[in-house]
C-alpha cells in the first residue's frame, strides 16, 4: 500500500488521503504554480500509526527515505549530505482545515554543522542562525512539548538587554548566542540534546504531527465542528523557501476577497524579511497587502494574477499563504477561505453574477447556521450617541455586537459562561490553548495581531464577535486589568464590543435588530425557489409573526394558546376555571377568556392574511397556571368568594408528582371538554368576524396535542365539530377549518394509520416526542446529556438535532402509516428540531410537507431546506 505521494502525483480530489493542504499543494503543482516541491504522507499512514505501535514502521520509513531521495534529485539539493543544503518543513494537514490546531516545523534538517554551511553558502550568518533558532524553538515545542514561553521569554529578554527592537535587527552573533541558549533550554527541560541527525529530526517530527491528531485542542475543535475522530492527518514534507532572507523576501497570507465584507478585492497581510508563522502569530504587526505594490511591485502583480487564477480554478474565494524568497514568489497553501456570514452571502451572489457558479452551487457554499449572525442585532443609534468609547483603533476582525463582563483568561471565561454570565475575553493575543474560553465568550478582544491572527480567524470561523490588534489597550493578563487612554478596566467590568467597526465601549449598550441586504434577499429568494419543504414559523405575538413573514414564512406551524392565558386578568379567570368545582363558575370564567382569545386570534388572522396557521389547543400541565405566592392565593380566594383554605385544599388535590406526564394536553380536553370547545369557538368566531369585517377567508387549523389513543382524537374532534357546526348554522355563515393532531407520543406514532383516518393533518412535536422516547426530562436533562455527548454515549443532543435511529425511526413509521390510510395527509414538524439544519435535511428526505421554527431561524431553515433539495 502506497503511503507517500510526491506533490506531482496527487490532485484536489484526494483530500481523504492527502488531507486538504496536501491535495491542494498537489493540485497547484499540477496547475504549474510555483509550489516548492515535496511529498505527502497519507492520512491512512497516520491512522495505522496511531492504531498500532505508535512508531514509524520500517516500511513507512523506507518509503519516506525513497521519496526524500527523489526530492533531493528534483531539487538538486541534499538533506544530509554536503551539497547545496535541502531543508524542509513538516506540515500537518487533515481533510478539513483545522486552523492552528496542528503544528508545523520549519527549517528542519539544520544542525550545528550545516548551519555554518548555510551561513557560508548564503553569506548571511544572521539568516542561517535565525533559521536554526526557529527550528530549535518549533522542534522543542512541537516534538519535545516544551512550552513556547521559555524560548519567547529568552528572546524578549535578550532583545531588551541588547537594546534591540525587532527580530530582524539581531546580528549573526546575537543569534548564535540565542541558539546556544535555546539548545541549553532543550537539554535542561527535555534532558536530551537536540538531535543532530537530519533524518532523526524528520522521523521525530512526523511522529509528533501524527500524535498531534490526538491532542486536546484538536479534539475540542473536532467536537465543535463535528469532524470525525478517526480520519487522521496527513503530513507534508516540503522544501523550504526562505522569507527571512533579506529585504526582498517576506511571507504573507491573503484572501482573494475580503473575508469580513465579501468585497471583491485582495485582502491580506505580509511581513518583509520574516518566516512562516510570524504573520499569524501576531508577534509583529504586519502590513496590508496593498503595500506590497510599493515594496515589491512585480511580486505583487504576480501574486494578484495567481490569486485570481486560483479563485477561477476553485470557483470560490481562496485563502492563500505565500512566501517570497529574494524576489521570487512561492505559493505554500490555498483553500476555500473562511468568511463571515455577511461576506458569505455577498460572495455567493457575486460569484453567480460573475458567471463562475450556479445559484445551486452558491446556496451550497453557505453555512445555514452562520446566516443567523446576519440577523443579529446592532447597537442602537440612540445608545451609541451617549456611549463612552474605550478605544476605536482595533481591527474589525469578526462582526457582531456583544456585551459582557471582561475577563482575561480562558478558564475564567469558561467558568463564568457556565454560570450563565456573558463574558468578553481580552488577551494580548490568543493561541489554540484558549479555544474553550473563546467558544464560551460573546466577544474576543486582542491588543496584538492582525486580521489573520489566531483570534481573528477562529472568531470568524465560529461567528463570534472579535476586535483584534487594539494596540492602545495595555492588556495585563497577570494583574487582570486593561489600561486604555481614558482609564482602566478591571476583571468583571462590563463593556460593549462592535466587531463590525472595531470600536469598544464602556458599559452595556442597548441593541436593536438590523435590516437585511440586497445580497441576503437574493439568497433568500433562491433558497425559497429551490427548497421543496415549506417553512412555517412558531409564533403567536403580532411582532413575532411580522418578523417571520418578513423572512418569508409560509404560515404558522404552531400557535401556542397557553401564552394567551397569562395576562393578569386572564390568569385569574383561568385559575378560577381550574380551581372551581362548579360548572356555572367555570362557564363564567371561560366566557371572559373567550373574549380575550377572540381578540388574539383576530389579530393573528389579520396579520397572517390568509396564510395557514396551526392553533394548538391548551397543552401544558395545569400546575403552570396555579398560584404559588401567598398573596396570589388570597387574591384568588376573594375573587372566587371562597376561603383561602378551600383554595389550598384544591391546590393539593391537583398536585401532580410528574406533571409533564400528567394531566395535560388532550387529557385536559377529555376531562374539561368545555375548555377545548371554548377555544375552538373563539377560533371560529374570529374567523367569522374576519370574513364579515374584512372579507379575509381564513382556514384555521385546530390542533389537538398529546394524543395517544384513537378515542381521544375521535371523541374530541366529534364534540368540537358538533359544536362548531351548530354555531355556524346559528350564525348562518360557513368557514372552512381543519382539525388535526400533534404526534408527540411514541404510541401515537405506532397507531398513526388509525389516527390518520380521523385527523385532517399531523404535526410532529419533536420536543415531547424526544422526551417521551428517551425518557429524558427536557427540563432537567442538560446535565447528563452534555456529559453523554462529550463522552460519545450520544453523538448529539437529541433535543438539538434529530436522533435518526430512535426518534427519527418513529417519525418515519408514523409518516408511512399515516399516508397508508390517507395518502395526502399534510404532515409537518413543530418544535426545536424544525430549525436545525441537519434535522431539516432528515425531514426533507422523509418527505414531510413543512417544518416550523422560530421566526429568526426561518432564513436558516430555508437555506437548509434548499441545500437538502439540491
Ligand atoms: P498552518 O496549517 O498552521 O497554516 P502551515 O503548514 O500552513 O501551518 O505552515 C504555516 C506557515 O509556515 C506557512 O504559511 C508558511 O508561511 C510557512 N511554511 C510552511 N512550509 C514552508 C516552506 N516549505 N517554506 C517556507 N515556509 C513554509
Ligand atoms: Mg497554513
Ligand atoms: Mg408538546
Amino acid at each position: 500500500l502506497k503511503q507517500v505521494y510526491q506533490f506531482d502525483e496527487g490532485n484536489a480530489d484526494m483530500k481523504n488521503l492527502l488531507g486538504g493542504k496536501g491535495a491542494n499543494l498537489a493540485e497547484m503543482t499540477r496547475l504549474g504554480l510555483p509550489v516548492p516541491p515535496g511529498f505527502t504522507i497519507t492520512t491512512e499512514a497516520c491512522m495505522s500509526f496511531l492504531n498500532t505501535t505508535k512508531e514509524l514502521s520500517d516500511e513507512l520509513k523506507k518509503e519516506i527515505d525513497e521519496q526524500l531521495s527523489l526530492l533531493e534529485k528534483k531539487t538538486n539539493k541534499s538533506f544530509e549530505g554536503d551539497n547545496d543544503l535541502l531543508l524542509v518543513s513538516v506540515r500537518s494537514g487533515a481533510k478539513f482545515s483545522m486552523p492552528g490546531m496542528m503544528d508545523t516545523i520549519l527549517n528542519l534538517g539544520l544542525n550545528d554543522e550545516t548551519v555554518e554551511q548555510l551561513a557560508s553558502l548564503t553569506e548571511d550568518e544572521a539568516f542561517a542562525y535565525d533559521c536554526y533558532r526557529r527550528l530549535l524553538q518549533m522542534f522543542g515545542n512541537v516534538v519535545f512539548g516544551i512550552d513556547m514561553q521559555y524560548f519567547e521569554n529568552y528572546l524578549t529578554f535578550y532583545k531588551q538587554k541588547h537594546g534591540v527592537k525587532l527580530d530582524s535587527e539581531l546580528t549573526g552573533n546575537d543569534l548564535k548566542n540565542i541558539v546556544i541558549e535555546f539548545k541549553r533550554i532543550i537539554l535542561e527541560i527535555k534532558k536530551k540534546p537536540f538531535p543532530q541527525s537530519a533524518k532523526e529530526q524528520l522521523y521525530l517530527a512526523i511522529e509528533a504531527v501524527f500524535h498531534s491528531w490526538n491532542n486536546e485542542r484538536a479534539h475540542i475543535y473536532r467536537e465543535l465542528n463535528h469532524i470525525p475522530d478517526d480520519i487522521g492527518t496527513a503530513v507534508n514534507i516540503q522544501m523550504m523557501v526562505f522569507g527571512n532572507s533579506g529585504n526582498t523576501s517576506g511571507t504573507g497570507v491573503a484572501f482573494t476577497r475580503n473575508p469580513a465584507t465579501g468585497e471583491n478585492k485582495l485582502f491580506g497581510e505580509y511581513l518583509i524579511n520574516a518566516q512562516g508563522e510570524d504573520v499569524v502569530a501576531g508577534i509583529r504587526t504586519p502590513e496590508p497587502i496593498e503595500k506590497l505594490k510599493n515594496d515589491l511591485p512585480e511580486v505583487y502583480e504576480e501574486f494578484a494574477r495567481l490569486a485570481h487564477l486560483l479563485e477561477q480554478h476553485y470557483r470560490d474565494m481562496q485563502d492563500i499563504e505565500f512566501t517570497v524568497e529574494k524576489g521570487k514568489l512561492y505559493i505554500l497553501q490555498t483553500r476555500n477561505g473562511k468568511r463571515t456570514a455577511q461576506a458569505s452571502v455577498k460572495i455567493a451572489v457575486d460569484l453567480v453574477e460573475e458567471g463562475l457558479i450556479q445559484e445551486e452551487d452558491a446556496l451550497l457554499t453557505l453555512n445555514p447556521d452562520m446566516i443567523s449572525h446576519l440577523l443579529h442585532p446592532e447597537f442602537s443609534k440612540v445608545a451609541l450617541e451617549e456611549a463612552v468609547k474605550v478605544s476605536d483603533v482595533g481591527l474589525p476582525a469578526s462582526p457582531g455586537s456583544a456585551v459582557g463582563k471582561v475577563c482575561f483568561d480562558a478558564a475564567t471565561a469558561k467558568e463564568w459562561a457556565a454560570q450563565g454570565e456573558k463574558v468578553i475575553l481580552m488577551r494580548q493575543e490568543t493561541s489554540p490553548e484558549d479555544i474553550e474560553g473563546m467558544i464560551a465568550s460573546e466577544a474576543i478582544v486582542t491588543s496584538r495581531g492582525g486580521m489573520t491572527s489566531h483570534a481573528a480567524v477562529v472568531a470568524r470561523g465560529m461567528g463570534t464577535c472579535c476586535v483584534a490588534g487594539c494596540s492602545e489597550l495595555e492588556i495585563d493578563e497577570f494583574l487582570k486589568r486593561v489600561v486604555y487612554p481614558g482609564g482602566q478596566l478591571n476583571e468583571g467590568d462590563v463593556i460593549s464590543v462592535d466587531g463590525s467597526n472595531g470600536v469598544i465601549y464602556l458599559d452595556e449598550l442597548e441593541v436593536e435588530v438590523t435590516g437585511t441586504s440586497h445580497y441576503f434577499d437574493t439568497i433568500m429568494a433562491w433558497a425559497k425557489k429551490h427548497a421543496r419543504l415549506d417553512i412555517r414559523m412558531n409564533a403567536e405575538t403580532v411582532s413575532d409573526i411580522k418578523t417571520g413573514l418578513y423572512f418569508g414564512a409560509d404560515g404558522i406551524g404552531l400557535i401556542r394558546t397557553e401564552h394567551m392565558f397569562f395576562g393578569a386578568e386572564r390568569l385569574i379567570q383561568m385559575r378560577r376555571f381550574i380551581l372551581s368545582n362548579s360548572y356555572i363558575e367555570r362557564e363564567k370564567a371561560l366566557k371572559v377568556i373567550l373574549d380575550y382569545q377572540m381578540e388574539d386570534f383576530k389579530e393573528i388572522f389579520s396579520t397572517l392574511n390568509e396564510l395557514p396557521g396551526v392553533i394548538r389547543l391548551l397543552d401544558p400541565p395545569l400546575h403552570e397556571f396555579m398560584p404559588t405566592k401567598e398573596e396570589d392565593i388570597v387574591l384568588l380566594a376573594q375573587e372566587m368568594n371562597v376561603s383561602k383554605n378551600e383554595i389550598e385544599r384544591r391546590l393539593k388535590e391537583l398536585h401532580e408528582v410528574n406533571p409533564m406526564l400528567g394531566h395535560r394536553g388532550c387529557r385536559l380536553g377529555m376531562t374539561y371538554p368545555e375548555l377545548y370547545i371554548m377555544q375552538s369557538e373563539a377560533i371560529i368566531r374570529s374567523a367569522i368576524a374576519m370574513k364579515r369585517e374584512t372579507g379575509l377567508d381564513v382556514t384555521p387549523e385546530i390542533m389537538i396535542p398529546l394524543v395517544g389513543t384513537t378515542k381521544e382524537l375521535s371523541e374530541l374532534k366529534e364534540k368540537i365539530e358538533l359544536y362548531l357546526d351548530a354555531l355556524m348554522e346559528e350564525e348562518d355563515i360557513n368557514v372552512f377549518y381543519r382539525i388535526g393532531t400533534m404526534i408527540e407520543l411514541p404510541r401515537a406514532c405506532l397507531i398513526a394509520d388509525q389516527l390518520a383516518k380521523t385527523a385532517d393533518f399531523f404535526s410532529f412535536g419533536t420536543n415531547d416526542l424526544t422526551q417521551m422516547t428517551f425518557g429524558f426530562s427536557r427540563d432537567d436533562a442538560a446535565k447528563y446529556i452534555n456529559e453523554y455527548v462529550s463522552k460519545g454515549v450520544l453523538p448529539v443532543d437529541p433535543f438539538q438535532t434529530i436522533d435518526k435511529d430512535g426518534v427519527g425511526e418513529l417519525i418515519k413509521t408514523a409518516v408511512e402509516k399515516g399516508r397508508s390510510t390517507t395518502p395526502n395527509i399534510k404532515i409537518g414538524v413543530c418544535g426545536e428540531l424544525g430549525g436545525d439544519p441537519t434535522s431539516i435535511e432528515f425531514f426533507d428526505d422523509i418527505n414531510l410537507d413543512y417544518v416550523s421554527c422560530s421566526p429568526y431561524r426561518i432564513p436558516i431553515a430555508y437555506i437548509a431546506a434548499a441545500q437538502s433539495t439540491i
